[in-house]
């Protein structure tokens, strides 16, 4: 980027495919003042501005005919704060790239999600989650954040500003996230186990599973195909079931002061917790997921599984099922509500459009919240049902960027 000029635009798409469209201009601004001016110049001429992460959402979040700015250039840590345990890092790192820094100063982030490679803006303005019954999503860590406002200017948020429990999952409604502030944590190892137990054995111990490990999640897998799809590991060697079909993949990770190592047949390990997180996925599914008051998850998977079993059979990715611990996001899927996730895919080239749809209609029964990175069906009636301060954030929204510069397609019925 040089000055304040608009380079050329091109053609985008989202890591699996599903979402693509052509951008007048692109630019990968380096610093914060590369970011404003970009920003201020696109606004200028009356154009739409987003930011793209690293694409791995499956919903058009990115999507904008206007400027596109990757802040890929814009990575890496500025401060590390160790006796606060804070760290301020550039909005465009990889979130691998984080717990790799944090590593060097014996500090973790407090929990990850299954994978690490997207950037910290994109994970964050979605809402992205890890699991453990007592730990929120990622952006429930931020106590501070630098947002560059359609003028370019530069909103600073601080911890005690109301505004930034707005501003922590807020889809680049509110402006372009140059840098985060996060609260970390003493660095940590954390020891994994994963085995199978069949679908009535792991719901029987599902609340003493959540409530005595860090992090409790689990696959159901409608069929033996089902763990090749999400390339789960074979757990069969150490399976409570003999049965091929019809299981659950149960993980559990807990704090340990063991050193690192992985037992022979790979189903127990022990490493740095950025390193135990993440797991591999292949671009092969397009995932719906929402959040489902913690009360109800049981119920909940019962009704899709039987809906698997029924009347959509050749519906056989995974389902994943997680918690994660409510926090205060205007529109964070888990606001003031403690929660599980449970998601499902449908395999691209498909027609899984009414599987979906009939999931939907099982989960909304039970007041559950989109992830806004996944597919889902919330329209704009739903928003002041399922989020108490929608309002508030669409209020905050108007008096940020007035002239709607930072709305998409996407966006625009459900916050203009
Ligand atoms: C294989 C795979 C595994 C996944 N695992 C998990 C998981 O374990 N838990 C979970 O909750 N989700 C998971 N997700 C979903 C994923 O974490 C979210 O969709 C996340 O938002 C993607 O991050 P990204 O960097 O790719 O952002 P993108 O998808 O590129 O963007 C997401 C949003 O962030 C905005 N944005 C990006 N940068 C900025 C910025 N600087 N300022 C303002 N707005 C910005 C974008 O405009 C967009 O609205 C997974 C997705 C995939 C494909």
């Amino acid at each position: 980027m040089s000055g304040t000029a608009l380079g050329p635009g091109g053609h985008w798409r989202n890591w699996v495919g599903n979402q693509s469209f052509v951008a007048r201009h692109m630019a990968k601004p380096a610093s914060e003042d590369e970011i404003a001016a970009a920003v201020a110049a696109a606004t200028r001429e009356g154009l739409g501005v987003r930011a793209a992460g690293s694409g791995h959402s499956f919903t058009p979040v990115v999507a904008t005919s206007g400027l596109l700015l990757s802040l890929q250039q814009h990575a890496g840590i500025i401060a590390v704060d160790v006796e606060r345990k804070q760290v301020t890092v550039k909005a465009g790192t990889r979130i691998g790239d984080v717990g790799r820094a944090l590593n060097q100063h014996g500090l973790s982030l407090i929990n990850q999600g299954d994978i690490d490679t997207q950037a910290l803006a994109g994970a964050l303005s979605t809402g992205t989650h890890g699991t453990g019954a007592t730990l929120g999503n990622m952006a429930s860590q931020v106590v501070g954040m630098r947002l560059v406002q359609p003028d370019g200017s530069v909103l600073t948020l601080d911890h005690g500003d109301e505004r930034l429990l707005a501003a922590r999952v807020s889809l680049g409604l509110l402006g372009v996230v140059s840098a985060y502030t996060l609260q970390v944590m003493d660095a940590y190892n954390l020891k994994e186990t994963v085995w199978r137990d069949d679908f009535a054995a792991c719901l029987e111990r599902h609340d003493e599973l959540a409530a005595t490990n860090r992090h409790f999640a689990f696959f159901w897998c409608p069929v033996p195909e089902s763990r090749h799809l999400y390339c789960l590991a074979d757990t069969s060697s150490v399976s409570n079931t003999k049965r091929d079909f019809d299981v659950c993949e149960m993980k559990v990770m807990n704090i340990t002061t063991d050193a690192p190592y992985t037992r022979a047949d790979g189903f127990e390990k022990v490493a740095y917790s950025s390193d135990i997180y993440p797991i591999e996925y292949v671009p092969n599914f397009h995932e719906l997921e929402y959040a489902v008051p913690v009360a109800h998850g049981k119920q909940a998977l019962c009704e899709v599984r039987d809906l698997m079993l029924t009347k959509h059979r050749n519906c056989i990715y995974p389902v994943e099922y997680r918690f994660t611990a409510g926090d205060g996001g205007w529109i964070s899927p888990f606001f003031e509500q403690d929660s599980v996730t449970i998601s499902v895919s449908g395999g691209p080239g498909i027609d899984y459009w009414n599987y979906l749809r009939d999931v939907d209609a099982i989960l909304r029964q039970y007041g559950s919240r989109p992830h806004w990175g996944k597919l889902h069906f919330t329209n704009v009636d739903d928003m002041p049902k399922l989020f108490r301060r929608y309002e508030d954030f669409r209020a905050l929204r108007r008096a940020l960027d007035p002239a709607g510069h930072f709305l998409n397609d996407h966006f625009r019925p459900l916050f203009a």
